[in-house]
């Protein structure tokens, strides 16, 4: 399992040398040229539909294609101040959706009062769960508050077979998710006819793109029930950004060329224009604001010349805003696209 870029020292570990590196792929049309090609530059994002809050890189894992770089040692965590600053927003707008993301979000002191003030507001709350959370002794009872609190959960699951997901995640892993997901069934999350809804996400264990999804979801679905008695709603393929650790395994791999080079050859103008930054906004543990979760790794805020802080947050310019794109935007175009929901055509 690599370990964190921070703590390794890698040049990598900073957001303008990863830039760089995108940007310096000679063998590709630039993204920008390419989206100007379809009619479709400049991107602007077209409503804000969905708050993505990402409250810090503390994670209980360290994942091999982890975008965040997040782990067991990151300091960086939303402090209670930019929480309530979100909740402000929030409490100000009519965005019906408040996607709380990490690191494992659950372990940041303020998630709970976060949830608890989104649900107030009437919001629905989406948390992104890693599932062996779920089993820390200090998170004994964060099942049975996700459920009361209605929450959804989107849990990463990279495949239903120990190997493949214990190989990207760490040992010992598989059994964990196992175990957090029969927790959640017994709560009722991913039953038919309860209203906790519970979807897992898959990403490809290498330098690939995801299979189609929906013949995916349904190989997860007979191998989970009947290997496990396990059930789920839906599930989301997500393709595996070239940034951050997945960047530095293509790199080290010697996959870098050729993975950039399979994405851009299969740019789907539909799947650009659907891209999720279009009707998502995305908020750092700093409260920096940000197109995508992605764009915050890179550290690329949103444009300038308009709010660029949740201290801020003004919806009628930010849900016109200009999008800011760099070459790894190919990772949401390519194929069916790819989002935090899944396949995007
Ligand atoms: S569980 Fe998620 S946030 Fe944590 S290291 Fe793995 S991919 Fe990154
Ligand atoms: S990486 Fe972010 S900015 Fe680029 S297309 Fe994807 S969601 Fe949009």
């Amino acid at each position: 399992m690599l370990a964190s870029l921070k703590n390794r020292g890698s040049p990598l570990a900073e957001p303008g040398e990863q830039l760089r590196v995108l940007g310096a792929t000679p063998e590709i049309v630039a993204f920008e040229d390419q989206m100007r090609h379809f009619g479709l530059d400049p991107l602007h994002a077209a409503g804000i539909s969905v708050l993505q809050i990402n409250v810090g890189k503390l994670c209980n894992q360290t994942c091999r294609h982890c975008h965040v770089d997040a782990g067991p040692d990151r300091r960086e965590v939303m402090n209670r101040e930019t929480a309530a600053l979100c909740i402000r927003a929030l409490a100000r707008s009519n965005i019906p959706t408040v996607d709380i993301t990490g690191g494992a979000p659950e372990l940041n002191p303020n998630f709970r009062w976060l949830v608890q003030q989104a649900v107030a507001l009437g919001r629905h709350v989406m948390d992104r769960c890693n599932l062996s959370v779920l089993l820390l002794p200090s998170q004994a009872d964060l099942t049975e508050f996700l459920a009361r609190h209605q929450v959804e959960v989107v849990a990463s699951l990279p495949y239903y077979r120990a190997a493949q997901t214990d190989a990207q995640r760490g040992d010992g892993v598989f059994e964990k998710s196992i175990s957090a997901l029969r927790r959640l069934n017994e709560l009722g999350y991913g039953r038919e006819g309860s209203h906790l809804i519970l979807n897992l996400v898959y990403n490809p264990g290498g330098a690939f793109l995801p299979p189609p999804q929906a013949a995916l979801e349904a190989q997860f679905r007979r191998a989970l029930e009947r290997q496990y008695g396990i059930v789920f709603n839906h599930l989301y393929t997500i393709t595996n950004m070239p940034i951050s650790r997945f960047l530095e395994f293509l790199l080290v791999s010697g996959n870098y060329q050729g993975y950039m080079e399979r994405l851009a050859n299969a740019f789907n103008p539909a799947a650009a224009a659907g891209v999720m930054c279009r009707y998502t906004l995305s908020v750092g543990w700093d409260g920096t604001l940000y197109d995508c979760d992605f764009n915050q790794m890179l550290g690329l805020p949103v444009q300038p010349g308009g709010p660029r802080h949740i201290r801020d947050f003004d919806v009628a310019i930010l849900d016109r805003r200009r999008i800011v794109t760099c070459n790894h935007c190919y990772g949401c175009t390519a194929g069916a696209g790819s989002s935090c929901g899944g396949s995007v055509t």
